[in-house]
């Protein structure tokens, strides 16, 4: 070790002169010790980049057992060793290689005690401008057998201090403003405001609390950085202002308020900043010391607070309170932005909500219209036949009684048309207003079907037109739910339209059961009949049928001359199976093809089938 010999180092190799008793005689080691006294140092030594002790002198070394001829020409290993070997020896190979010396904390074992030293490495230069071996000097801050006692995380005891930098805190406040102001996330900057002074301040705790105006007297505490292993005061945890004196202090003297520690718990340091923008606080930013090392400082300064520190906290608020007000104006206009967005959406469906209910008001007045302009044209052709026949009467136009009792005959019949035709109308518009009240309950299909049978046979057979009704084969009575006296009415509508529309052939009413449940407004129902009124009369043409179900609709005025006819008869009966729970659809494969009326009814309970 050429280098050693710059330094007055060389004699340190000899272990008795570690322990102030040199080998060679009482002399050379008072020499050897009053150079050692020299550097001033308790803890001397000199490693090579292996970590190899060269020499070593500890003045505390008799009081711990060290044998110092156990640790002189021995890897660290094998003797006195740091915990992590590794990790100290990067960064004794950092100082080769940086040539620049390093002060940190290092925790040692040396058979069952740990030893917690404060370490100051520099590269020992030779003369070819190199270096390959340290001279480590160095203190003990604290001894245990329990390496738990201290309870500092290693990343701590290894945090070195670069003495190249003229401004530590510079550089540390520096960082913190670097990773604040690129944000513009209110949660971030709090927390990387209180993990950035805890850990550069090796504090045990730190908090930051947002303050506004409010002259409300709690502060709500919204980041902490907290040492490892003492418990987190994070949530949301109030303080209250009139509880401290020194929170209100700080916030209206803007002026950092430090408290020196003192004995218990509640007397450690404590020192409290707060956050401003434009001269007005908007945070409070706690330290509280507790139990601390700082390796630039060592344990002088626990329970007090260095200017620097307090410097370093003050010119960071400042920084802190912009960021703080930037982002919190950033938060408004984002809430802002967002509300009005909301707003603006809001009002957009309610727009257009508005334009549907509008659509559909006026929709409906022209159907009103409509409906009113047709059904007053309707009810006025019966009537004016009415009045036609009995205004020949009262004339005395009829020419015999025969002729006056056709004439009345005529205005009795026209009577007739305009009852059922007041009747459709006035079953149109309860429909239409909602006010049709179906009752429903238990009706037999067989029933019904009886009494279609005996209301247009008759009709049928006036026509020559044969008149069939099918029944599903089954040993129970089919048991429909719905309405008699309107599903009847349905019935009626759909034979006597096959029978006014047909001229050959006849008319076929078949029934099937659907087996697939149905719901019926909040009711399920087993399954459904499906009724078929089929005709072989002149049928509709396939774009006309579209229209079929829509009031007073009847396909030409030709037919109607011919017929006669409302043509309610179809919209009613659709509207009021609806209502019932079931459908209606017409079928005709084109004019002089024939028609097909289908519609459904719940089936109250399915009937015993019988097997073919
Ligand atoms: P109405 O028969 O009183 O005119 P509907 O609503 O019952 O009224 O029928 C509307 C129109 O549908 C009828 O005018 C007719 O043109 C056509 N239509 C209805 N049923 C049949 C059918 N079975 N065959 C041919 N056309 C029909």
């Amino acid at each position: 070790m050429s280098a050693s010999t710059d330094l007055p180092l060389t004699a340190l190799t000899n272990s008795r002169l570690a322990n102030g008793k040199g080998c060679g005689g009482q002399q050379s080691a008072m020499s050897q010790d009053q150079k050692l006294s020299g550097i001033g140092s308790e803890l001397v030594f000199i490693q090579n980049g292996s970590g190899e002790y060269l020499s070593f002198y500890w003045s505390k070394a008799e009081s711990y057992g060290l044998l110092v001829e156990e640790i002189v020409g021995h890897q660290m290993s094998e003797t006195l060793s740091p915990v992590e070997p590794e990790l100290y020896l990067n960064r004794c190979g950092q100082v080769l290689e940086d040539q620049r010396p390093a002060r940190f904390c290092y925790l040692f074992r040396y058979a069952e005690q740990y030893l917690l030293f404060d370490l100051v490495v520099s590269p020992i230069m030779t003369s070819h401008g190199t270096a390959t071996t340290v001279l480590v000097m160095g203190s003990l801050l604290s001894s245990s057998t329990d390496s738990q006692a201290f309870e500092w995380p290693e990343a701590r005891w290894n945090q070195a201090v670069d003495f190249s930098s003229c401004d530590r805190y510079q550089k540390l406040r520096a960082k913190i403003i670097r990773k604040i102001r690129r944000t513009l996330d209110l949660e971030t900057i709090w927390q990387e405001t209180v993990t950035g002074i805890g850990t550069a301040l090796c504090l045990e705790r730190c908090s930051i609390c947002d303050y506004k105006q409010s002259g409300s007297p709690e502060l709500q505490v919204m980041a902490s950085y907290v040492q490892t292993g003492v418990s987190s005061l994070v949530g949301n945890q109030k303080l209250i202002l009139t509880d401290r004196l020194e929170f209100s202090q700080a916030l209206t003297s803007l002026e950092p308020v430090a408290m020196v520690g003192g004995p218990g718990e509640n007397g450690q340091a404590m020192l409290v900043v707060a956050t401003s923008y434009q001269d007005q606080p908007n945070g409070l930013i706690i330290l509280y010391q507790g139990k601390r090392y700082l390796p630039q400082v060592g344990n002088a300064h626990q329970g007090q607070w260095t200017t620097e520190e307090i410097e370093f906290v003050r010119e960071l608020a400042d920084r802190v309170g912009t960021a703080i007000a930037h982002a919190t104006l950033f938060a408004e206009s984002k809430a802002l932005a967002e509300q009005l967005q909301r707003v603006n959406a809001d009002m957009l469906e309610k727009n257009r909500e508005l334009e549907l209910a509008n659509e559909q008001a006026e929709e409906a007045c022209r159907l009103k219209s409509n409906f009113i302009a047709s059904t007053s044209h309707e009810l006025r052709t019966p009537l004016n036949g009415i009045i036609g026949f009995l205004k020949l009467i009262q004339d005395g136009m009829a020419d015999d009684p025969e002729e006056e009792a056709e004439f009345i005959n005529e205005a009795y019949r026209s009577a007739l048309h305009l009852l059922d035709l007041i009747d459709d109308v006035l079953d149109i518009a309860k429909i239409e207003a909602g006010k049709m009240e179906i009752d429903m309950y238990p009706v037999k299909l067989e029933e019904i079907l009886r009494d279609v049978e005996r209301k247009t046979r008759t009709g049928a057979e006036q026509k020559k037109l044969y008149l069939q009704i099918e029944k599903p084969k089954n040993i129970d009575p089919i048991i429909m739910y719905g309405n008699y006296k309107r599903i009847l009415q349905v019935m009626l509508n759909l034979v006597s339209n096959g029978i006014k529309f047909t001229k050959e052939g006849g008319i076929n009413i078949s029934t099937e059961i659907i087996r697939r449940p149905v719901w019926v407004g909040n009711e399920q129902y087993p399954g459904m009949v499906k009724v078929r009124v089929a005709d072989t009369g002149i049928g509709v043409s396939l774009e006309k049928q579209q229209q079929l179900f829509q009031n007073f609709y009847q396909v030409d005025g030709g037919r109607t001359r011919t017929y006669g006819g409302t043509g309610l008869g179809l919209a009613i009966s659709q509207k009021l199976m609806e209502a019932m729970g079931g459908e209606m659809n017409f079928f005709s494969m084109g004019e002089g093809l024939g028609s097909t009326v289908t519609f459904t009814v719940p089936l109250f309970h399915l009937p015993v089938m019988v097997n073919d």
